[in-house]
């Protein structure tokens, strides 16, 4: 049993989320312990994490939490991820996450064994699904998969979605179990490096936006983020219509708070 960040050393780290206030109103300290932790893809290593505080927490879906995965001297250095389940009866909260090659983030992961403990914070993130859209599209790479599914699998069964994403390889592709109308897109990089645009961004020029009120939503590479909003909104989609996010920037670890650093 192993504590991501000793008690000792948490009680000592200068941390900006010491008190839970501001844009955190509303989040609450969780106190895991990891249940299990296994391979489901090659790239993708699946997470169960259990925890009292976990009684009574309400998210929507593409909400994340935040794990203390490491300190650097007395600075905490945590990492995202989307929540992909939630067991409300048993209290356990399920992360996929990518293992993309080093980071505090994926050491952590790769070492987490039943028993460990971390700190996580939750729910953190703003972008949910639009119950008014008329029809949705989801654009982005193998990190923002668990976002997908789970918001797309939260879609009543009268909605439409169209759910693109990059993946390395056929092997970690997933069911996808969404009562919603749902047309699906995998993109298979096949030994390229991620956090390239080429794919994403010719999917993103061919997919079909129907007329009406539709919501996209764009999560990965901080770049390719930025240039699927631009092909999407000179396709002619409003800014409102697109929730954008980026989570990681290639080539650069993410910054403490567990974002992409704002230079990078
Ligand atoms: C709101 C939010 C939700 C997220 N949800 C998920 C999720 O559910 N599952 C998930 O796996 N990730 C998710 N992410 C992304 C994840 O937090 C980042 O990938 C993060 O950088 C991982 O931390 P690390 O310590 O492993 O790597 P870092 O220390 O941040 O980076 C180390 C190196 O790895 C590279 N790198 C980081 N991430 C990737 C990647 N995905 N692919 C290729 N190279 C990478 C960086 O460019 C850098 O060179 C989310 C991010 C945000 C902001």
């Amino acid at each position: 049993m192993t504590d991501a960040v000793p008690p000792a050393l948490r009680a000592r780290l200068d941390d900006p989320f010491a008190v839970l206030a501001g844009p955190l109103a509303g989040t609450r300290r969780l106190g895991f312990e990891v249940v299990a932790a296994e391979q489901i893809s090659p790239s993708i290593r699946q997470i169960t994490l259990t925890a009292a505080e976990l009684a009574g927490f309400e998210y929507a879906p593409g909400q994340d939490v935040m794990l203390l995965v490491a300190a650097e001297g007395d600075r905490p250095v945590r990492r995202r991820y989307t929540i992909r389940s939630l067991d409300r009866a048993a209290l356990r909260l399920t992360l996929h996450v990518v293992l993309h090659g080093d980071g505090p983030g994926e050491r952590w992961v790769r070492a987490a064994h039943p028993g460990d403990r971390i700190e996580g914070i939750g729910p953190r993130g703003k972008i949910t699904t639009s119950p008014s859209a008329d029809w949705h599209v989801f654009i982005g790479d193998e990190s923002a998969m668990p976002a997908i599914l789970a918001m797309t699998e939260s879609l009543p069964g009268d909605a439409e979605a169209t759910l693109v994403i990059e993946i390395p390889d056929p092997s970690d592709e997933q069911e996808l179990l969404a009562p919603a109308r749902t047309r699906m897109s995998w993109l298979h990089r096949l030994g390229a490096r991620a956090g390239d645009p080429v794919l994403l961004a010719a999917e993103a020029a061919a997919v079909e936006l129907p007329p009406g009120d539709g919501r996209a939503y764009v999560f990965g590479e901080a770049k390719v983020v930025l240039a699927l909003r631009k092909i999407l909104t000179d396709r002619g989609m409003r800014e409102d219509q697109i929730a954008a996010k980026a989570y990681w920037g290639r080539g650069r670890a993410n910054a403490g708070h567990g974002e992409p650093a704002r230079d990078a």
